[in-house]
């Protein structure tokens, strides 16, 4: 598996004769990456015929080809014969090297073609601004509801719209209640009672009516009367049949609950009065933003309603779970509202700036070595103490995952752009560029990162301070290594690359799926093997698009995947190979549609490895045409 393959051993393979149809794009493709690139001669695979006559073992500095006609080899940089088209280099000078198996050493002037680029590994510290987007809230802990404190019929509500500002004490509600008559009548009665028995001796007949009078007028005090109207009560004597209901706390009627005329009982809701001075904000913010955020940070933030103008907030809370649909997680933030310009359902986008350490601390000048009230972020001390909102104890600010102490550049974590890394899952494949005279060597290594930030990556192991890392052209190598049957990112064991043809790059690398192929090869006609030739020709645009970095055409070539496979007449098949074609044609589509749908070139690229694999078993057991239809 691991035989090393130089360039002249693919030509070798490659007779004049044998290009056409397939066979040919194949080639065209493995020399666009392979383009100039040169490692150690390996041993050559056994089955592999030796063409002397189109062999050409070198030494010369280097030598020029056509990516579209091999077979032209020049001295000197030009024009194809043929097509016209600008040779490029093929072999280079640097001679016969032991390089190890993640290497490949590519010449200045290869490295020129194709776009490669690398960026010193640097020391910084991980800054980002975590954009959210939020609506305004109402602090829940100050929301108050008017209920009523006795059965009885709602004959006036005062407050007869939502959104109406009430002050503390303004009158809510006029009810009429017969059980409020009647305690006031038994409060009367106790009254007398006590009055007549002041004569008398009989200190049982004292006490009753003593109690009587103390459990009316308690029962009042529940029905919400103040110690004044019931003393009013008893001075004057006279009952009331309505009472009226106070507002408890200034604020805004959010809700209505009742109507005029309902009869309520005790404890239903009349009215919503929420205290708008504080509100709570619901930012949305994503998983890879969590790293940078934490309780007790701000928020800056603004509304389209108040252009130019800028709120700050304080995060308050951050949810454990995360949304299962939006895949967002839910920031609550306080923010002041003296000024009553924020509403609640108020669209805003926020911002946080953070700032990472070696550990993913976050470091804050304000909050380092401090103490914050748990659960009000705004309380903010030097010393361990209490609460004063609350009382509840300080905590460390360390604890809440804040750095102790502000850092030194120097102690800074490594930082690599985004557009090193090559991301499949949970591996992270960068190449370092190891510059030399005759053409730098590239090397494959597999890093930790840590969190994005902004531009850049956090590079937890696997880099030193000052190495060369490669931001631009990355895949080439990588596809380069895969066509070498080198680990690379898309097959990190060196197998079988899904990337080519197989069996042109590792001959007898499929042999043992032969004998499968040939059976059902005679199920599938000529007629269905040519028609998988338009799949095989988009899928290899797909590869081109990514060599290249477009996004747009990978994006494009996913689409033209999906919808050649609905083109494909599954009739053509038969048996077995009809039951083949269906599995993995439907397993082509899935991969396509997503490809499709990609966002990224990251995404693009681990959607291709899908892909890949569907395609090579496709061509496994069926094969293709040598000329198309
Ligand atoms: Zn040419
Ligand atoms: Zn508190």
């Amino acid at each position: 598996m691991n035989d090393k393959i130089t360039n002249n051993n693919i030509l070798q393979r490659i007779t004049p004769k044998s290009v056409s149809g397939w066979i040919g794009l194949v080639i065209v493709i493995i020399l666009a990456f392979s383009f100039g690139i040169m490692t150690s001669g390996g041993s050559d695979s056994s089955d592999v015929t030796v063409h002397e006559d189109t062999a050409e073992v070198s030494s010369k500095p280097t030598i020029w080809t056509c990516s579209m006609h091999p077979q032209i080899k020049l001295p000197n940089p030009g024009k194809c014969p043929i097509c016209g088209m600008d040779l490029i280099p093929l072999v280079t000078g640097v001679g016969e090297e032991e390089l190890g198996p993640r290497q490949i050493r590519i010449s200045n002037a290869a490295k020129e073609l194709a776009k490669i680029q690398s960026t010193v590994v640097r020391r910084g510290f991980a800054e980002a601004e975590i954009r959210m987007v939020g609506k305004i809230a109402y602090d829940e802990r100050k929301v108050n509801y008017i209920t009523a404190w006795v059965p009885g019929r709602l004959d006036r509500l005062y407050a007869d719209f939502t959104g109406m500002t009430v002050n503390k004490g303004d009158h809510m509600v006029y009810m009429y209640s017969p059980e409020l008559l009647a305690t006031q009548e038994e409060l009367l009665q106790a009254k007398k009672a006590e009055k007549a028995l002041g004569q008398t001796k009989s200190n049982i007949l004292k006490e009753t009516a003593e109690q009587t009078l103390v459990a009316s007028r308690e029962k009042l005090r529940l029905y919400g009367l103040t110690d004044e109207q019931i003393k009013e009560i008893e001075t004057t004597g006279k009952t009331t049949t309505h009472l009226t209901i106070n507002a408890p706390i200034g604020g805004v009627v959010v809700h209505k609950n009742a109507k005029e005329g309902m009869y309520v009982k005790t404890g239903t809701q009349i009215y919503t009065i929420v205290d708008l001075s504080k509100l709570w904000v619901y930012f949305e913010a994503y998983e890879s933003d969590l790293p940078w955020l934490r309780y007790g940070q701000k928020v800056q933030f603004s509304s389209p309603s108040f252009p130019g103008e800028t709120f700050n907030a304080t995060i308050s809370f951050i949810d454990p779970v995360v949304d299962p649909k939006k895949r967002t997680i839910k920031i609550r933030a306080i923010v002041n509202n003296k000024k009553n310009l924020l509403k609640p359902e108020m669209f805003v986008s926020g911002i946080v700036k953070s700032k990472l350490d070696n550990n993913g601390k976050v470091i804050d000048e304000n909050l380092a070595g401090k103490w914050i009230g748990p659960m009000h972020p705004e309380e903010v001390k030097d010393k361990p103490g209490f609460c004063d909102i609350c009382g509840m104890p300080l905590v460390k600010a360390e604890e809440l995952g804040y750095a102790s102490k502000t850092i030194s550049d120097k102690d800074a974590p490594l930082l690599i752009p985004v557009t090193a890394p090559m991301i499949t899952g949970k591996r992270a494949v960068v190449y370092v560029e190891i510059p030399n005279e005759d053409g730098p060597l590239f090397e494959g290594r597999e890093v930790v990162l840590g969190p994005r930030a902004g531009k850049f990556y956090v590079v937890k192991s696997g880099l030193k301070e000052g190495e060369l890392v490669v931001v631009n052209g990355a895949f080439k190598i990588d596809s380069e290594l895969q066509i070498q049957a080198k680990p690379s990112m898309m097959s990190p064991d060196g197998g079988a690359a899904p990337v080519g043809h197989g069996n042109m790059v590792m001959p007898g690398n499929s042999s043992k799926k032969m004998k499968s192929k040939k059976q059902e090869n005679k199920q599938a006609g000529s007629k269905a093997i040519a028609a998988l030739n338009p799949l095989y020709d988009r899928y290899f645009d797909i590869q081109m698009s990514l060599a290249n970095d477009d996004l747009k055409a990978a994006v494009k070539g996913y689409q033209a995947v999906y919808d050649v496979v609905k083109t494909i007449d599954m009739t053509l098949f038969e048996g077995d190979a009809q039951m083949s074609w269906m599995k993995i044609s439907s397993a082509v589509s899935q991969s396509a549609e997503k490809g499709a749908k990609d966002k990224s070139i990251e995404d693009l690229r681990s959607t291709f490895l899908l892909l890949s694999k569907s395609v090579i078993e496709l061509e496994d057991i069926f094969g293709h045409s040598e000329s198309k239809n």
